[in-house]
């Protein structure tokens, strides 16, 4: 799907509401969370819409956020110490944002289990 128009992270994604960078790619956007929960805490998403991880439905790219999670983890100087990766999905997961992400969570140690 296109960019939606009335969705938070696809106006992001396409730079049109201003976010701390960390990476991107023609496909992905990483950048600093707004209400950080930790001392590095960042969102990886898709441009594209995608409402969330039941809706992705497309392997290629689930690996590549996967595998830019880490990256970003290494940009972020916390994969040696360690870090969380998180997608809440739907309401009782969490989730509040409606367009796929996973949160990249570390430099602290993490609980465990999460709220
Ligand atoms: P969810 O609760 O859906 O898993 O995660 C949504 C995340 O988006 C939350 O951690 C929240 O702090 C973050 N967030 C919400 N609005 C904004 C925003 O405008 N800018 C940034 N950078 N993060 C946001
Ligand atoms: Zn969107």
């Amino acid at each position: 799907m296109a960019a939606k128009a009335e969705c938070l992270f696809c106006k992001i994604g396409s730079g049109q509401i201003p976010s701390k960078v960390v990476w991107q790619d023609e496909e992905l956007f990483a950048f600093e969370d707004i209400n950080p929960q930790a001392p590095v805490h960042v969102l990886v998403i898709p441009k594209r819409h995608i409402g969330g991880l039941s809706d992705a439905g497309d392997r290629a790219l689930l690996g590549r956020l996967l595998e830019t999670a880490a990256l970003v983890a290494k940009k972020k100087g916390i994969a040696e110490s360690g870090y969380r990766v998180v997608a809440n999905t739907g309401r009782e997961g969490g989730q509040t944002v409606f367009h796929l992400h996973v949160h990249v969570l570390g430099g602290r140690q993490m609980t465990w289990p999460p709220g």
